[in-house]
């Protein structure tokens, strides 16, 4: 059993690596590398071409901080441990559920469904799960300590969208995984959500001033994005404007917060000038912080 485990961890590893390693060496459209690199620089144009923010500099405060944890969590995380141990997790998860005689957890079957409708579904759903998530890392103190990292950003451009404690990815996958399971979709391949999902979070922490008109009670936008970095939220509140791509779970459920567009507003947290500014003394936070 154990040397099972210990198989798929390497698979995952070598397989992930042979993945990465064509990825960056042959460009295609079915690309996950070379697609963050074009929306990022795609993004980062329309930051310099229609600033929001006038003053902010062409290479803003953290800029290259943020694109190193663009890039150790798009692909180096997963690299290192996250495709190799999820694997596991998995192969783990499934031989418990078979000692109860579960088979797999499929409970609604949507395989049938036409692709665009799946696509749909999947994306409305994740989104729904993942602003539960993020509601969470706000709400719960231990896991706030993990997400501050997100919320260190004082100078908001496209590459803030990525930086994130890797442990958000474990976070937001686990909990994602057996609603996600339970639903049988028909594609295991939803490549083109994922670059949907990516170019709306760039969009949401660009300098830019872009609301979609009426569209933004439905879609998340970098007015509402930067409010929910503020610095200054209302007295006892934990957050506020939680979407990730959608913003109408935040006007569903009284979350959304828009008092003013305000450009210049402070961001980050109470004493985040205090919080540490590099990468390692980021992600080693949590667990180094004295109280
Ligand atoms: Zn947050
Ligand atoms: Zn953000």
């Amino acid at each position: 059993m154990i040397q099972e485990y210990f198989q798929i961890f390497l698979d995952g590893y070598y397989g992930y690596w042979n993945y990465l390693s064509s990825e960056i060496l042959k460009p295609s459209w079915h690309n996950y590398f070379w697609w963050l690199v074009g929306l990022s620089v795609i993004v980062w144009m329309l930051e310099l071409v229609f600033p929001w923010r006038k003053n902010q500099a062409a290479i803003r405060q953290d800029f290259w901080l943020d694109g190193f944890y663009m890039f150790f969590n798009f692909f180096l995380f997963s690299l290192i441990v996250y495709n190799s141990v999820s694997n596991v997790a998995v192969e783990v998860f499934n031989d418990f559920l078979g000692l109860f005689g579960i088979e797999n957890l499929v409970a609604v079957q949507v395989g049938t469904w036409p692709v665009f409708a799946q696509f749909l579904l999947m994306f409305v759903i994740a989104d729904f799960i993942q602003w539960n998530v993020h509601r969470l890392l706000h709400h719960n103190a231990w896991l706030w300590e993990f997400h501050k990292v997100h919320h260190s950003v004082e100078q908001m451009g496209f590459a803030a969208h990525l930086r994130y404690h890797w442990m958000e990815t474990v976070v937001y996958k686990s909990i994602q995984y057996i609603p996600l399971a339970m639903i049988g979709f028909g594609l295991n391949d939803f490549f083109i959500l994922h670059i949907v999902t990516i170019a709306i979070g760039h969009l949401n922490h660009a300098n830019v001033k872009i609301t979609y008109g009426p569209l933004k009670y439905i879609l998340n936008n970098p007015v509402m994005h930067l409010w929910h970095h503020a610095k200054h939220l209302p007295a006892g509140s934990h957050g506020v404007n939680y979407g990730i791509s959608l913003s109408i779970w935040d006007y569903l459920f009284g979350t959304a917060y828009i008092p003013n567009e305000n450009e210049n507003e402070p961001l980050g947290f109470e004493h985040v000038e205090e919080f540490p500014k590099t990468f390692w003394s980021q992600i080693t936070y949590p667990w180094s912080k004295k109280n």
